[in-house]
């Protein structure tokens, strides 16, 4: 049984990061390498006139607050970062990372600012953290701060991701700040004023890959072993205690739980956008959401970022390669731990790759209500069906969703195939690219998925029932998100609530949201926001 908390000082908190963990010996607040030390002291900045957006009562709940103590002031005050409650201790974190690929060094959290560890009545860790209330020691030339819409973007797509299941940080609060934040959104030398805005951001950890990189590139080996061995006593404590053949465990187990995350991102057609190491969490959540998108019509090119527009080095297709690259730096990193690169290699090829191949099939297999992949003849069904949705613009969650409504119990060969296949149609943006080619094409595809349903005595009921528990229908499409950044910048936060509702259950027909469920509508295709996103925010 819990209680409900009432005030938020009496949140009980643990601050075992900055308990076992050196600090920064220096206290001011001006931007430096910090050696010798995973973290600073700092406080939030203070902010004019904090208002409240919206609160999550889902992660209010892991917290163990009332909703009473979330409509109250005081929350607004101290999700806002104007007041420490009893118990919390303000801190930034150092760590580096790669960037698109190349070594950047000291990164850190330059615009967020933890608040230290609650403990719930269930023993659960929850770190709590505020990003964009102000510059620490790793702002390097940057304010600290973070914009209204980036916030809207990130508070929506976490709750988004938890409701789909996919591992993911949760996010608290959102909170107006009042003050004025100056940003180039494009940078092309038209800077404006954005309203700035916090959003509080819940999660057991924020350790990231970079914060054990960091140590390894300024060859500070003790720090290094005093942060894993940390980390596994507070976050795999099942691992048992920390030795190098558990570090290599507890290497495997960030592969696997990577791969499982990469899957579902793969699963519900998201796009990171900025897959850099800093932003791969130990614990293989999504974190920091910047600009990821949503695939509309399905292209394994596409990315959302117009930052890596030329490389495309964080398009949808790639994750998967990324993510094995992102935890080979990390194996470099722990290396000095465990000097067998040998059997680094093999933790990685079999925790990594090989889970992320099964897992990949027996995700996509079950996209198409198959309970099992027959690899022998299911390769050739599932890669067609790729093919097929590439050829002609064809919208991904619509597509999966619409053709558990198309009933494969019919006989193909005297069907009616217009009307037998009309679910179908909603999921094109140019129906004029549906020409014979492409319609033998998806009626070929359609006689071997068909086959492949009665062979194994799949009946039409639990094939939907199985797609729909993994296919999404209500997905935050990027401009669904732009449409509540619109009016949230007017001053009107009635769609954010709306669609947080929505997106609380993706995987139903909900009555009158129909509409959440449509293709990006014309307008869409090229509007900044919906199709094109910069790392500005
Ligand atoms: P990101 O690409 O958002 O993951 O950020 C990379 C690094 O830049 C991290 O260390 C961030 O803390 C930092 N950063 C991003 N935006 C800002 C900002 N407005 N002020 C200070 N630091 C920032
Ligand atoms: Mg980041």
């Amino acid at each position: 049984m819990t209680t409900k908390i009432h005030a938020l000082d009496a949140l009980k908190f643990d601050n075992s990061f900055i308990r076992e963990l050196p600090a920064d010996s220096e206290t001011h607040n001006a931007c430096r390498q910090v050696l010798g030390a995973c973290y600073s002291a700092v406080l939030p900045t203070e902010t004019r006139q904090a208002r409240r957006v919206i609160f999550a009562p889902e992660v209010a709940h892991l917290l163990d607050l009332s909703e009473a103590v979330c409509h109250s002031e005081d929350f607004t005050q101290v999700f806002s970062g104007n007041r420490l409650a009893d118990g919390m201790e303000s801190y930034a974190t150092c760590y580096g990372g790669h960037q698109f690929g190349q070594w950047a060094g000291q990164l850190g959290d330059g615009r967020a600012i933890n608040l230290g560890e609650v403990i719930n009545q269930r023993q659960q860790r929850w770190a709590l953290q505020l990003k964009g209330s102000g510059k620490t020691p790793y702002s390097r030339r940057s304010d600290g701060l973070a914009v209204l819409r980036s916030s809207v973007r990130e508070f929506l797509c976490s709750e988004a991701m938890h409701h789909l299941g996919v591992p993911t940080t949760r996010a608290l609060s959102l909170t107006l700040t009042g003050d004025n934040v100056l940003r180039d959104m494009f940078y092309d030398g038209n800077p404006k004023h954005e309203q700035g805005a916090v959003v509080c951001r819940v999660t057991p950890t924020f350790t990231r890959f970079g914060h054990f990189q960091i140590l390894t590139a300024r060859n500070d080996i003790p720090l290094l072993k005093k942060l894993v061995d940390f980390t596994i006593r507070t976050h795999f404590p099942h691992l048992g205690e920390p030795s190098p053949a558990i570090y290599l465990q507890w290497f495997g187990e960030i592969c696997k739980l990577t791969a499982e995350m990469v899957v579902h991102w793969q699963r519900v057609g998201f796009v990171h956008g900025v897959m850099n190491t800093d932003n791969m969490s130990i614990m293989g959540l999504t974190i920091d959401y910047g600009p990821y998108g949503w695939l509309e019509n399905f292209d394994s090119n596409w990315t959302p970022n117009t930052t890596d527009a030329e490389d495309r080095r964080y398009r949808f297709g790639n994750q998967p390669a990324v993510a094995f690259w992102n935890l080979a730096q990390l194996a470099n990193a722990i290396y000095p731990l465990i000097p067998e690169t040998q059997l680094l290699q093999e933790t990685l090829q079999h925790h990594y790759n090989q889970t992320l191949q099964h897992d990949l099939h027996v995700m996509k297999a079950e996209k198409l209500g198959l309970p099992d992949v027959q690899m022998a003849t299911d390769e050739a069904l599932l890669s067609d069906l790729e093919t097929l949705l590439q050829i002609v613009e064809t919208d991904m969650t619509i597509f999966y969703r619409q053709l558990a409504n198309v009933d494969m119990s019919v006989n193909i060969d005297t069907v009616e195939i217009e009307r037998w296949l009309q679910p179908l149609s909603a999921a094109y943006y140019l129906p004029e690219q549906l020409d014979d080619a492409y319609q033998h094409r998806r009626f070929d595809w359609l006689k071997s998925y068909a086959r492949r349903l009665h062979q194994n005595g799949i009946t039409e009921t639990d094939r939907t029932r199985r797609m729909n528990a993994v296919n999404p229908n209500y997905v935050l499409r990027n401009y669904l998100a732009q449409l509540a950044i619109d009016d949230a910048e007017q001053g009107d936060f009635t769609e954010i609530h709306r669609l947080l509702d929505v997106l609380r259950q993706p995987y139903c027909e909900q009555t009158g949201k129909q509409n959440y469920a449509a293709k990006r509508p014309d307008w869409a295709r090229q509007r900044a926001g919906c199709s094109m996103l910069s790392c500005s925010s």
